[in-house]
């Protein structure tokens, strides 16, 4: 199987660690970044930089967007021009609307979409360990196995593109249930003067555990955020969630719920964007 030449558009913290992996496994890969810096840091992987994303999608046969939201990408998409014909892996989080919007982006511009959001943050981009939730046509698939293998720890294979940004919905809203939940019971277990702690070890290797409890109820404790998944990106991802709960029928007051908790934090942070999704448990102990 032969590698193909990849142009990543967007090296920010995912796209970073993605570059990264797909540099180990020896996949080619020419980048872009709107702060130039951000590609800059990655030269050393061997990957090359470009000043705009036109340049870097040149001689590429497939371009991987890891941008914000759906106005980044198909704003990236249209200014690279790719050849018509070219795989379009997409694997930011666009949810319903902005799904649809990339597939009528894809068909205008002739450019074959691969529908591909991710599950796994910051430290699975870096070791290849992500879940990709791909969708689009079976005639992609053995080009994109050796980018697949690459960046991921599974593939699910969901049928038509736009199944996997549905889906992706459906893990987001789990992943940031039990973030919040984990605040709400370790900022429960400060207030009633429990060490948050016990609540950790109380559910470690039982039946209510999770791994993520830890990693995030750790940045909880100790009052440190650093990025993995930052709190503006979550709080983008929550309002998709809103209005996907809507357009299926389904109420959507839990998801409400968490929405106001991660405004009601970043509403106290000077720099929302810097800090982890974990800081949302200030939105729970902070009443200003
Ligand atoms: P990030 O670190 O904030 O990076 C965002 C990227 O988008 C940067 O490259 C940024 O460029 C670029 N960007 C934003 N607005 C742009 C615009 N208008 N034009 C051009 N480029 C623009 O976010 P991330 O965590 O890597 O997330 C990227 C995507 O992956 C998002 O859709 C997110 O929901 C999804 N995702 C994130 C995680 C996670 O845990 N972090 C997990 C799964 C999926 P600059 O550097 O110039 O600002």
């Amino acid at each position: 199987m032969t590698n193909p030449v990849v142009a990543v558009l967007g090296t920010g913290t995912m796209g970073a660690g993605m570059v990264r992996s797909l540099r180990r496994a020896g996949i080619p890969v020419r980048m872009w970044n709107r702060a130039a810096e951000k590609a800059q840091a990655l030269t050393d992987t061997g990957a090359e930089a470009f000043g705009s994303p036109a340049e870097a999608v040149a001689g590429a046969d497939v371009v991987l967007t890891m941008l914000f939201d759906a106005d980044a990408v198909i704003d990236v998409v249209r200014q690279a021009a790719a050849p018509a014909g070219t795989t379009w892996l997409q694997c930011s989080t666009v949810g319903v609307e902005g799904v649809e919007r990339t597939i009528a982006a894809a068909t205008e511009l002739g450019l074959v979409l691969v529908d591909c959001p991710v599950l796994g943050t910051k430290e699975p981009a870096e070791k290849g360990a992500l879940v990709l939730l791909a969708s689009g046509p079976e005639q992609t698939r053995e080009q994109l196995a050796p980018v697949f293998d690459a960046l991921g720890s599974k593939t699910l294979w969901l049928g038509e593109a736009g199944a996997g940004s549905r889906l992706k919905l459906a893990c987001n809203a789990w992943l940031f249930m039990i973030t919040a939940g984990t605040a709400q019971s370790i900022a429960l277990a400060r207030g009633l003067g429990v060490d948050p702690q016990h609540f950790l070890s109380a559910i470690e290797g039982g039946p209510l555990d999770t791994p993520y409890a830890h990693v995030k109820g750790a940045n909880m404790i100790s009052g440190q955020f650093p990025v993995s998944f930052g709190l503006t990106g979550a709080a983008k991802d929550a309002r998709l969630i809103r209005a996907a709960l809507q357009t299926a029928g389904i109420a959507d007051r839990l998801d409400a719920a968490v929405l106001e908790t991660m405004d009601a934090a970043a509403r106290t942070l000077p720099d929302p964007g810097a800090v982890d999704l974990s800081a949302l448990i200030i939105g729970l102990t902070d009443r200003s």
